[in-house]
């Protein structure tokens, strides 16, 4: 069986930054990520000459640790600013945060940062952990058969997903059952020519929807391009509805907004996001049992969002480098 020194499952934002970070402390690390490719729910879809970032939409940087890399990548090219037109329907809810200064976006799509950072990683595409095991190591099974040993395991994947792969009898399970994510559909719209409006993104505290934002108006991006996300009561009622109905009622809602009756889309795609973000986020940077060598981590870690991620992921290196991974509890 192959052996890994690290193994890590999941190639967003916390995977891939742990992954970086190890790697670059001189360990072997092996990423497992389920899809084609890095994102997760930054993720980026292109149809045409559209491009939808359908998941995370831009990204901000308090931390200092975290600004100071997203400078770096503004230099590199991979990053830029956002400076939407912005709108608001419906009264803003009491409990909104201030709005940032900057609004950062990857380019030219919200996965760009972690595709440049997988191209320096080992990373395994289409490889879908479904069971583990821990005897003195890990062992790591795919749903196709293949198998991977490693002396340590990081696993990013969104709490519910994470807990099942332990297993409910694991001493984490409980931990991580307490953090619940809400889900959010989302609706992606081309169009042949540019919508006629008066700004660029909306805050929607009204209907269905939560945000709707014009992609193309996002650096390096082209084309006509929406993404329409429904709000967590909505996309909470209205989950196991078959898609056709959500589409019909989120464009609907799209349409009412923009006033935009009289234009049909070109392209219409939903994406349900089934675990989005934590309704109740930890502060914590990452779960640790030092013992098994294993590190739980993701935004839902960290305050949520693309910013926690990278917290969480650098955490759980941290976590890792500090204990040695050879080492035994
Ligand atoms: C609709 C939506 C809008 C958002 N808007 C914003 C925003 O505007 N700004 C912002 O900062 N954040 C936003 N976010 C949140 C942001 O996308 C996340 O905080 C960030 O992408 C989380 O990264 P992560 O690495 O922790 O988790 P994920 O991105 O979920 O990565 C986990 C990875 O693990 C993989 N995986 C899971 N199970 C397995 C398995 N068994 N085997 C192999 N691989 C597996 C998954 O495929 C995935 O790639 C939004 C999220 C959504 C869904």
């Amino acid at each position: 069986m192959e052996h890994a020194e690290i193994v890590i499952i999941g190639a967003g934002w916390s995977g891939l930054t742990a992954a970086s970070c190890l790697a670059a402390a001189g360990r072997e690390v092996v990423v497992l990520e389920k899809s084609r490719g890095p994102g997760g729910r930054s993720a980026t879809r292109r149809e045409g000459d559209w491009r939808f970032d359908h998941g995370a939409q831009y990204f901000t940087a308090r931390d200092p640790g975290f600004a100071e890399q997203a400078r770096q990548w503004q230099a590199d090219g991979l990053v830029a600013g956002w400076h939407p037109r912005l709108k608001q329907f419906g009264p803003r809810p009491a409990i909104s945060g201030q709005s940032p200064d900057v609004r950062l976006v990857a380019r030219p799509g919200m996965n760009a940062v972690l595709h440049a950072l997988s191209l320096q990683l080992d990373c395994r595409w289409g490889w879908r952990a479904e069971s583990l095991s821990w005897q003195s190591g890990w062992t790591i099974r795919a749903d196709d058969g293949r198998k991977l040993s490693a002396d340590a395991l990081v696993i990013t994947a969104p709490p519910e997903q994470s807990a099942a792969l332990l297993g409910a009898e694991d001493s984490m399970t409980a931990a991580l059952s307490e953090v619940k994510m809400a889900p959010c559909w989302a609706l992606m719209l081309g169009y042949d020519k540019p919508l006629s409006l008066a700004f660029d993104a909306a805050f929607v505290n009204q209907g269905p929807l939560s945000w709707i934002a014009r992609n193309g108006s996002k650096s390096g991006r082209s084309g006509e391009s929406w993404v329409v996300h429904a709000g967590p009561e909505y996309s909470s009622r209205q989950l196991e509805q078959p898609a056709e109905q959500v589409a019909a009622e989120l464009l609907d809602a799209f349409v009412g907004l923009t006033g935009t009756e009289q234009i049909r889309p070109a392209f219409s795609r939903l994406h349900r996001w089934r675990y989005a973000l934590a309704s109740d986020p930890l502060e914590v940077g990452c779960l640790h049992d030092a013992g098994r060598r294993l590190v739980l981590a993701g935004d839902w870690c960290a305050g949520n969002r693309i910013e926690g991620a990278w917290l969480s992921g650098r955490a759980a290196a941290d976590r890792l480098l500090a204990r040695g991974v050879d080492q035994t509890s």
